[in-house]
């Protein structure tokens, strides 16, 4: 807060554990309704100055957070593999790619560009420009600690906006980093802010009069909270939720291309992903194939501690979660899913919170395996006998974040790509997550709001419009005149 640490007053604690000991390696103070209120006021007197600093200014100092965040990025995927338990070089994946999104931002000055038209009217030109809201909002989930707030903040502070951070209390200290890094890369105090905190913060800044607009990303039920409460309050919002991410692989496509694509999708971060492929939809005669292939990469796959060079799949977030995921595979044994791979395996590392792959075919519908996000590296197969029948299905699910298709029928993905109702499509790419200057986003219940997150659509909702029609007084053409004014 204003460029310093501050210890937290609320008394309030909750646990950070490293999640492949198992080990509390911290607790975090948990901001109450009145620090947040303090850290608003000083954010509020920052983007007072910050939005008069020139493009080029705002500019310099994402060139250097961008080199400090490269030079960094080692120490950085540590902190996050410590809190999170993502394999090393995950971690420094997600940073390469929120460093996008700063490299992104730092074209500002091209970005922020308006329009301009000479004489409309006689006499008379017309140009746009943006300006930035003031005070902005971000609440970040635990699974990206880096590269979701540097979705929101480079380009909120690129556009003259102050920044506040509501990272997630299980993994907090990433967020830290991050704002040492913009500290020393030449942003004044104030203009990023990094409230740690619960429920009770986030209320804060939903309800904060000062608080021009909310970027979450999280779980469905609270982005849709998140989206009520600060639109009622008058605010821009864009929330982002769950999400269950389908794979349609249709009889033509390359199996063992399609296995290596869908395993790494599913698997990948343990699953903890919000675009982890989480079905398979295998289309005709393709299945058996299909779930073969699946079933022979997973033993090849190593779970243990993320720091571990030769680890693939680190341990889940927390003890909970974990019995959680585990919780569903039961489940959908119990309803009539096949379980090929168990991942409720005993030689799995002890102490930590880890869980194996788990691989299941002949998931219907109606199993909660299928309705729920799971959140972990469980991948559910459906078999489905036509094209037309995967599509619906996948059109038919209420989360709508990413799918991906695999087929060498150049004519069966241009009509995928044309008929899903999905907002972010692979074509035999399945974690089709948009570059930094393509915009983020899904549809239905994976996104509350109009606007998607960063690319041209986050300079978009991180400032206001404002049209000018200017005229220099012309004594040649002056005259009252009370009628409402034309285009002449
Ligand atoms: P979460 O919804 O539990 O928490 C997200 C943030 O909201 C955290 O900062 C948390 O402190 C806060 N929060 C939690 N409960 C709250 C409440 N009741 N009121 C106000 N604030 C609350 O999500 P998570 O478990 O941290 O992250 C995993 C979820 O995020 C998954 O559902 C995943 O799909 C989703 N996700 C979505 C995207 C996307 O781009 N659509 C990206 C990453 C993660």
């Amino acid at each position: 807060m204003d460029g310093r640490k501050t210890p937290g007053a609320s008394g309030r604690m909750a646990p950070v554990y490293n999640p492949a000991t198992g080990q509390r390696s911290a607790d975090v103070e948990l901001a109450s309704g009145s620090e947040v209120d303090v850290a608003v006021a000083k954010a509020v007197a920052a983007a007072k100055d910050w939005r008069y600093a020139s493009l080029s200014q705002r500019s310099g100092v994402l060139f250097a957070f961008r080199q400090l965040l490269h030079e960094r990025t080692d120490e950085l995927a540590a902190i996050v593999t410590a809190e999170h338990g993502k394999v090393l070089s995950d971690a420094a994946g997600e940073i390469a790619r929120g460093l996008e999104n700063v490299e992104f931002a730092a074209g500002v000055p091209q970005l922020l560009k308006g329009g301009f038209s000479e004489q409309v009217s006689t006499g008379v030109d017309v140009y746009s420009i943006r300006q930035p809201l003031g005070v902005v909002a971000g609440i970040t989930p635990f699974n990206f600690p880096v590269m979701v707030p540097l979705w929101m903040c480079a380009n909120a502070i690129a556009c003259g906006n102050a920044f506040i951070l509501k990272p997630s209390e299980k993994d907090p200290s990433a967020s830290l980093f991050l704002a040492q890094m913009w500290k020393d890369a030449g942003l004044p105090d104030g203009v990023f802010t990094v409230v740690q905190g619960d429920k009770e913060a986030v209320d804060a800044l939903l309800t904060h009069t000062d608080v021009a607009a909310v970027s979450f990303v999280g779980s469905t039920p609270v982005a849709r909270y998140i989206y009520e409460t600060g639109t009622a309050q008058g605010k821009r919002v864009q929330a982002l939720g769950g999400a269950k991410n389908h794979a349609l692989v249709l009889p033509d496509a390359d199996v063992e291309m399609a296995a290596d694509a869908v395993v790494s999708a599913a698997y990948g971060s343990a699953g903890e992903r919000c675009m982890a492929l989480s079905v398979a939809v295998a289309v005709g005669d393709v299945a058996d194939r299909l779930v073969d292939a699946l079933a022979a990469r997973l033993p090849k796959l190593t779970v243990g501690d993320g720091t571990r060079p030769d680890t693939d799949i680190g341990p889940l977030i927390t003890a909970e979660h974990r019995d959680k995921v585990a919780g569903y595979i039961g489940a959908g044994a119990a309803q009539g899913a096949t379980v090929v791979v168990d991942g409720r395996r005993a030689d799995l590392p002890a102490g930590g919170f880890f869980l194996g792959t788990t691989l299941m075919d002949h998931v219907t519908r109606e199993m909660t395996v299928y309705t729920d996000e799971i959140f972990g590296p469980v991948l559910c197969v459906v078999r489905a006998d036509t094209y037309e029948q995967g599509l619906a299905l996948i059109n038919n699910n209420p989360y709508a974040n990413g799918t991906a298709i695999f087929t060498r029928d150049g004519g069966a993905a241009r009509a995928f790509q044309f008929d899903v109702e999905v907002g972010m499509v692979g074509i035999n790419v399945p974690v089709p997550v948009p570059v930094a200057y393509y915009s983020f986003g899904g549809w239905k219940a994976s996104l509350f709001g109009d606007a998607h997150m960063y690319g041209a659509e986050g300079m978009s909702f991180y400032t206001r419009g404002k049209v000018v029609t200017s005229r220099w007084p012309d004594p040649a053409t002056s005259a009252v005149d009370l009628g409402f004014p034309r285009t002449r």
